[in-house]
Parts: C-alpha cells; sequence; structure tokens
C-alpha cells in the first residue's frame, strides 16, 4: 500500500467529517445549513413534517421541520462540503434508479417543477464538442475508453471515434449504442488509454477512494479525465465576493471544489496534472472544471 493511500484510510470516517476530505486538514470552519429536504427523506427516510399544536411541545415552536446540518470549510485548501458523509448505503439509497419516476415523484414533492428540468437533464449535456476538444489536446485518437459513473453513455466522449466503450456504473440504466456496462470484476487487471470521470467527484464522500479505484485501471500511459462543476459560490469566495457562511443548504452535491482542493485532492492520490481549464457553459449559466492527469510514474 502506498504511503499516500495509507494517509487518507488512516483518517477516521466519521460520520461527521473532522478532516477536510481532499488535503487532510483538520482546520476547519464550520456554518449552520440545512439538508435540503428531498434529500433527507431519500436517503434517511426523514420525512418533512408540520409542528402543531397536537405535538404538545412546551419549548419548540410550531412550523415545518428541516434537517439540519453543518457547512464546512477547509482554511488550507477553501474546499467547501456537508459535514455528514453518506455511507454506501445510504448513497445507493440516493442513487439507485437515479431519476427514474420514483426519484422524479418524491423530488417533484419538494421541488416544484423538477419534473420539466428532469426532461432536459436527461437529454444529455450541451457541451460535449467543448469536452472533447479539450481532451483532444492531450490525446491521440483512437482510444480505449472507461467511462466511471458514465450512466447510459450519452455523454461519454468520442462516440464516433474510439476503439472501445466502457462504462461503469452503479445504476441500472440501459447503456447507448457502441457502450457496454462493465462490472467492477470485469475491471480486474484491466487498463484503458482515456478514464472518463465527469460529475461524479461531487457526489461522493470520499473522492479519495473513488480517484484511488480508478487508478488500477490506468497504466502509466493512461490519462483520466475529471468534470467538476465549478460552482457560483466557490468562484465568487474566490473573489471575495462571497462567504463560506453563505452556503445555507445542501443537495446532491455534498462537495464543492475550490481549485486548489482538487488540485491538491489529485496530487494527493498521486495523480500529476497535464492540462486544466475553466469552461464556462453559458446556455447552462454554470463553469466546470476540467482536469487531465497521469498516473505518477515514481510511487
Ligand atoms: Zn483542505
Amino acid at each position: 500500500m502506498k504511503q499516500i493511500e495509507q494517509d487518507f484510510k488512516n483518517l477516521p470516517k466519521d460520520r461527521i467529517a473532522e478532516f477536510c476530505i481532499c488535503c487532510g486538514s483538520k482546520k476547519l470552519k464550520n456554518s449552520p445549513a440545512v439538508l435540503m429536504p428531498f434529500i433527507a427523506e431519500r436517503v434517511f427516510n426523514w420525512k418533512q413534517i408540520k409542528i402543531d399544536k397536537s405535538w404538545g411541545l412546551k419549548t419548540i415552536s410550531k412550523g415545518q421541520t428541516y434537517s439540519i446540518c453543518n457547512t464546512l470549510m477547509c482554511s488550507k485548501c477553501n474546499f467547501l462540503f456537508l459535514d455528514i458523509r453518506f455511507s454506501e448505503k445510504e448513497l445507493s439509497n440516493l442513487y439507485t434508479g437515479y431519476r427514474n419516476s420514483r426519484y422524479t415523484k418524491l423530488r417533484e414533492k419538494y421541488e416544484k417543477n423538477y419534473k420539466k428540468r428532469n426532461t432536459e437533464l436527461i437529454k444529455g449535456i450541451t457541451y460535449l464538442d467543448k469536452v472533447e476538444e479539450f481532451i483532444e489536446r492531450n490525446v491521440k485518437l483512437p482510444v480505449s475508453i472507461l467511462d466511471w459513473g458514465g450512466d447510459t453513455g450519452k455523454n461519454t466522449p468520442f462516440k464516433n471515434n474510439n476503439k472501445s466503450i466502457h462504462i461503469y456504473d452503479l445504476g441500472d440504466s440501459k447503456t447507448v449504442k457502441g457502450a457496454v456496462k462493465v462490472k467492477k470484476s470485469d475491471l480486474k487487471n484491466k487498463t484503458y488509454d482515456l478514464i472518463i470521470c465527469s460529475n461524479v467527484l461531487e457526489h461522493v464522500s470520499y473522492p479519495s477512494e473513488t480517484l484511488i479505484d480508478i487508478k488500477k485501471n490506468m497504466s502509466s500511459r493512461s490519462l483520466l479525465y475529471v468534470e467538476i462543476p465549478y460552482e457560483k459560490l466557490m468562484i465568487e469566495i474566490n473573489n471575495k465576493e462571497k462567504s463560506y457562511q453563505d452556503k445555507r443548504h445542501w443537495h446532491e452535491h455534498i462537495n464543492f471544489f475550490s481549485k486548489k482542493s482538487i488540485l491538491n485532492l489529485l496530487k494527493k492520490c498521486k495523480l500529476n496534472v497535464v492540462d486544466f481549464k475553466k469552461l464556462d457553459v453559458p446556455e447552462g449559466n454554470f463553469s466546470l472544471m476540467q482536469i487531465i492527469s497521469r498516473k505518477d510514474i515514481d510511487q
């Protein structure tokens, strides 16, 4: 076991995070926030309810309940995150049957008009050409591709120019034409030219574990493409327009990365960054961070 991987493994994985999961620092600031009701019900089966006088409580005000939590911010790398770290079982409560009718129904209960948004999301991303353009700066096509958390493969790049596309995803959705679903056991002793990890790390409790798992399928020549949201709040915190205390609610994105924090995380996982880009997606009014890295061969 590599030293750095041990460093992460030795940190206590408590229900409530006590260290920065990007850099390991224990210097955390905290601020009260709420866990969005959809997440609270889907993950924990904690339903929102109205407290009225029938409860007979003397010291509690009447009104709508919310599940509370804390926003944490690492003083060292500005990583902003939800203090609750979901277990694998809880993450599976959230993501099994992702965006299917049951998911949508529950979400619509708490978030009006979600259904309409879901239809847009199911159509796929609008900036796939930009993703391909960025990756092509660093790779000669065609390549063998593993899309880690790639869902149906609809957002996988180079669908028309590849040696093969494998999708590793915990969900049960059918893949698009040309992509093949693989299981963890299929990945044993297998390496790929290009691994895609798009919009995954903001959802998981321990992104270092995901990256260390991915590395098992990388040779010294493999490239890893990581894509994560560059949340508006993080850009504004950087420009000192906002503070971590402005993060008052947590939804599916339980990790808000700063540039420093994602670079720290990759370094900790012994991945050498070869390219970085901030991509603005004007039609969606959001920004992303795109990073290409290689396995550190000196480890
Ligand atoms: Zn940190």
